[in-house]
């Protein structure tokens, strides 16, 4: 920073045109604020709400960002097959003429009794969409995304003499499965906002060392399809299977074949998963029930390897009723339930944002990681590929559980684990520090 002006503060020496050094001023502002975040964190984790239910986060969200002079919208993302409100926020901070950058932290938790023993361990049961009382937990992080974009977002309405143009924070309700980022682009969240030029997220993760960035150019988290399968028989009793149609061997069938989908109809440099996850039928040791219903979930990078393997589950579906003799009125159901598409991190967008995470946080704390299978809403927000997009692993483990687990070979927990549990103080620094050096990069002055 030169000493060109006449106080000591440095965002008034950055609104005067000096030169900014990011990597100081925002480690300066990140120690007054990581009290407040942290306090807030462990407010966000006790106080975990179900996709959907994302009321008090939601609220937390709009009033903070408010007081920081964000032009605040709640209530979008009304979702389709529900009767809930929608609690997407969409705040926009304009600074005169320049690009527009969006930042999307998901809100939602999971259905998971939460194991960590963490003095601020959720203790909270909800209702999930099927009316049922379950625990609620955190599992997947969406607490550090909230409490990073929270911190990103008083960072940059205070440095706002170090950049020009726009910023969009979304606060996404319903990432689990529950097509939150779609809810609220068709609820109408590009009309709250100037179109982004670019589109940045980050997802918390123990694979990596809390302080550590992980990011993948190009193709990095799969797409995701929701299949459900009725399977549908003619009941009749456990003795006499000559007058019924049995939907529970016709499932087992099924099962095996559907996975020679992934074995034998695609090319093997096409990565693809399909997993049958839920297999529910019948009620008695001897009645051949009427259906049985199977739940599916379907990964793969590319859309049209997706809409074939789609098209083959219904086709293979069709030929097991087909040779068991099935009527035609009791031909199986085959519904999607629910679909996203790929993570596709733009290549010259992520190798920006690496550069300046690099700088701002040290070439040994920002590393290449690999694509997984996993997937996330949020490339939703590019629109297909029209707005370049960037979302990067920000690491969350325990230093010390981090270096004996890989001593060991025994992984620390994964996503939706009840035992998932980032160190706070490490990861909410890095990130709100990764965040905001992205976003003050691409906006330069
Ligand atoms: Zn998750
Ligand atoms: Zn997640």
């Amino acid at each position: 920073m030169k000493e060109t002006s006449t106080t000591s503060d440095p965002l008034l020496e950055t609104s005067h045109g000096t030169r900014f050094d990011a990597g100081s001023t925002l480690d300066s502002l990140i120690d007054a604020e990581l009290p407040s975040l942290l306090a807030t964190y462990m407010q966000l984790h006790a106080m975990p709400e179900l996709s959907g239910q994302e009321e008090k986060t939601s609220a937390l969200l709009a009033q903070e960002f408010r007081s920081l002079g964000y032009a605040v919208t709640e209530g979008i993302g009304k979702y389709e097959h529900h009767s809930w409100p929608g609690y997407g926020i969409v705040a926009l901070l304009q600074n005169g003429a320049g690009p527009t950058v969006l930042v999307r932290a998901d809100m939602d938790a999971l259905p998971v009794e939460e194991k960590t023993g963490l003095p601020y361990a959720s203790q909270l049961r909800g209702i999930n969409r099927d009316g049922k009382e379950v625990a609620v937990m955190h599992a997947c992080g969406h607490d550090v995304h909230v409490a990073v974009l929270l911190g990103t977002a008083r960072l940059l309405a205070r440095l706002k003499g170090a950049w020009r143009g726009s910023v969009v924070l979304i606060g996404q309700p319903g990432e689990e499965g529950g097509g939150g980022a779609q809810a609220m682009l068709n609820d109408g969240a590009y009309e709250l906002c100037p179109q982004p030029d670019y589109a940045l997220a980050l997802h918390s993760t123990l694979r990596l060392e809390a302080g550590s960035i992980g990011y993948v150019p190009g193709n990095f988290m799969a797409s995701f399809s929701e299949l459900e399968v009725t399977v549908r028989g003619v009941g009749a009793h456990g003795s006499a299977p000559e007058f019924g149609k049995d939907p529970i061997l016709m499932a087992a069938q099924l099962i095996l074949a559907l996975q020679s989908i992934v074995s034998r109809e695609k090319s093997a440099f096409d990565p693809a998963v399909l997993t049958v996850g839920s297999v529910h039928g019948g009620t008695a040791s001897n009645i051949i029930p009427e259906e049985v219903k199977l739940q599916l979930s379907i990964r793969t990078y590319d859309d049209r390897l997706r809409d074939r393997i789609l098209a083959s589950v219904e086709r293979i579906a069709r030929g097991v009723a087909l040779t068991a003799g099935v009527p035609e009125d009791r031909a199986p159901v085959v519904t999607l339930k629910a679909s996203h598409q790929a993570n596709y991190n733009d290549p010259d967008l992520t190798e920006r944002v690496a550069r300046a995470l690099k700088q701002a946080l040290g070439d040994e704390r920002v590393n290449r990681s690999e694509p997984v299978m996993v997937s996330e809403d949020f490339g939703s927000w590019g629109l297909g590929g029209r707005i370049p997009t960037c979302m990067f692993w920000l690491g969350g483990a325990d230093p010390v559980q981090f270096r004996a687990s890989q001593l060991t070979g025994v992984s620390l927990p994964s996503h939706h684990s009840p035992l998932f549990a980032p160190l706070p103080e490490p990861t909410i620094r890095c990130g709100v520090k990764a965040m905001s050096a992205a976003v003050l990069d691409l906006l330069a002055r």
